[in-house]
């Protein structure tokens, strides 16, 4: 394996997730299919209670947008506050989740959702967030090192948080100086890396950022960060020119700090 030598003027990891510290197929083969076959029973545990409620009148809502914009989505019928047929209430929410995930739609009442639903699995055991094994070794000794490690990924913090506070080596966050998710702009974009660099209070040039998406290395290389391409199981192709132009990351024992103790 090639050592990948990471300048000494580095002082700071940013890492993506997906495809970089956990795999790629993570959010489709565990998170996604986690709603899919526990909503009917989610909502029928919690449907009395406030969060829920709120969840659901979200949820409404946007049904009613929807319909008013000629989608042609399931609609709640049943009016929750008036204790009619519950069971029928939570089918007509069922449908309406699942036809909403099924045509990848990415409204908040969806998310808010979803994102309540993962934090109840997360903190049950029910899910675990998977990181690969190089991942925490390879953090710890750059954090010896003295280096900072942030995240940086089109999940929210929270989502993150609960990755890394549940994931498969135990409570991560440790781990970690700070994360970063859209909210300070999108991942393809080079202004976010300056506004990043900015937050944490450093040079672009300090940084070294890891990802899998090559649009998102070249975001980043535009606004002055290191980048390292990583190529994991199930990531996307790259092409021979990318090859040669990024260093490519199979793995991060492979980064190593010159000159450092
Ligand atoms: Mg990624």
């Amino acid at each position: 394996m090639v050592t990948i030598t990471i300048p000494e003027n580095v002082g700071v990891f940013l890492l993506d997730i997906e495809g970089t510290t956990t795999p790629i197929t993570f959010v489709k083969d565990i998170l996604f299919p986690y709603i899919k076959e526990h909503l009917e029973d989610y909502l029928s545990a919690h449907w009395e209670e406030d969060e829920c409620k709120q969840d659901v009148h979200l949820l409404k809502k946007q049904a009613e947008e929807d319909l008013k914009e000629n989608r042609a989505c399931p609609v709640h019928a049943v009016d929750q506050t008036v204790h009619t047929d519950e069971e029928k209430a939570i089918r007509e929410v069922v449908d309406n989740v699942l036809w909403q995930m099924a045509a990848d739609r990415k409204t908040t009442a969806l998310k808010r959702l979803q994102g309540h639903m993962w934090r109840a699995a997360y903190t049950t055991g029910r899910i675990k967030g998977e990181v690969y094994q190089d991942v925490v070794p390879a953090i710890r000794r750059w954090r010896q090192q003295g280096l900072k490690v942030y995240i940086y990924s089109s999940g929210s913090i929270e989502a993150q948080k609960l990755l890394f506070g549940y994931s498969v080596e135990g409570d991560l966050l440790d781990l970690f100086d700070g994360h970063f998710d859209t909210t300070i702009g999108a991942k393809v974009e080079s202004k976010s890396y300056e506004k990043i660099a900015e937050r944490i209070g450093c040079s672009p040039q300090e940084i070294m950022f890891l990802t899998d998406v090559t649009r998102e290395a070249k975001a980043a290389e535009d606004a002055g960060l290191n980048v390292g391409v990583v190529v994991r199981p199930g990531n996307m192709e790259l092409t021979e020119e990318e090859r040669s132009h990024y260093s490519i990351v199979m793995t991060f024992s492979q980064l190593e700090l010159c000159g450092r103790p």
